[in-house]
């Protein structure tokens, strides 16, 4: 089993980089097959992590659409407002578009539930969500996810864009920590 040492950590290869693409194409066909030109829809690709699977999903895409990055920044606003969430990066408008949301990974959906919050304020026309991994046994919300490249353990993983402490974002497959 091939092992890298990043940091202080060891990991172990849990999903090669063949059956990741296998998986990525799944998404894109599901995808391919729910729209068209005429929906024109902008992917929001959800950085840092997701940016390998944007990019793999999107050579897989068959219709005309748009790509935009940004970053979900939460910051304590006053004590009346609570905590904030804000899409940093995010230049264009989302009022009434088809907006597939791009993750990489969905572990308890905290992220998720303030990504559609903020999103939302936005008044996109619908809201999609892809991520290519998730943790069915973190998961703490109910809302809908439409699309799903894997179902995962509820294990530490990186690779395939996902890190531990910045590192091991590079490797095309995805390797998980050995305890
Ligand atoms: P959630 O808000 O769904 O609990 O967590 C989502 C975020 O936690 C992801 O965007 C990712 O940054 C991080 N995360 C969750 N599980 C893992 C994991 O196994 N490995 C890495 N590298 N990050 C994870």
């Amino acid at each position: 089993m091939e092992r890298i040492k990043l940091h202080d950590k060891v990991f172990e290869v849990s999903i090669p980089s063949d059956r990741i693409q296998d998986a990525v194409k799944k998404v894109a066909d599901q995808i391919n097959s729910e729209y068209t030109d005429a929906d024109l829809p902008v992917f929001l690709s959800v950085l840092n992590g997701s940016f390998m699977f944007t990019a793999d999903l999107i050579k897989n895409i068959n219709f005309q659409c748009e790509i935009s990055f940004t970053k979900l920044a939460s910051y304590q606003g006053t004590s009346t407002s609570g905590k904030v969430n804000e899409l940093i990066g995010l230049t264009k408008s989302l009022k009434d578009r088809v907006v597939i949301i791009v993750e990489d990974i969905i572990d308890t959906g905290t992220t998720l539930e303030k990504l559609l919050e903020v999103v939302g304020e936005q008044q996109p026309k619908e809201i999609k969500i892809a991520t290519f991994l998730f943790k069915p046994e973190a998961y703490t919300k109910d809302l809908k996810i439409d699309y799903v490249g894997m179902e995962i353990p509820n294990d530490f993983i990186v690779g395939y864009g996902l890190d531990y402490q910045e590192l091991g974002r590079n490797y095309k497959s995805i390797y998980t920590l050995v305890e």
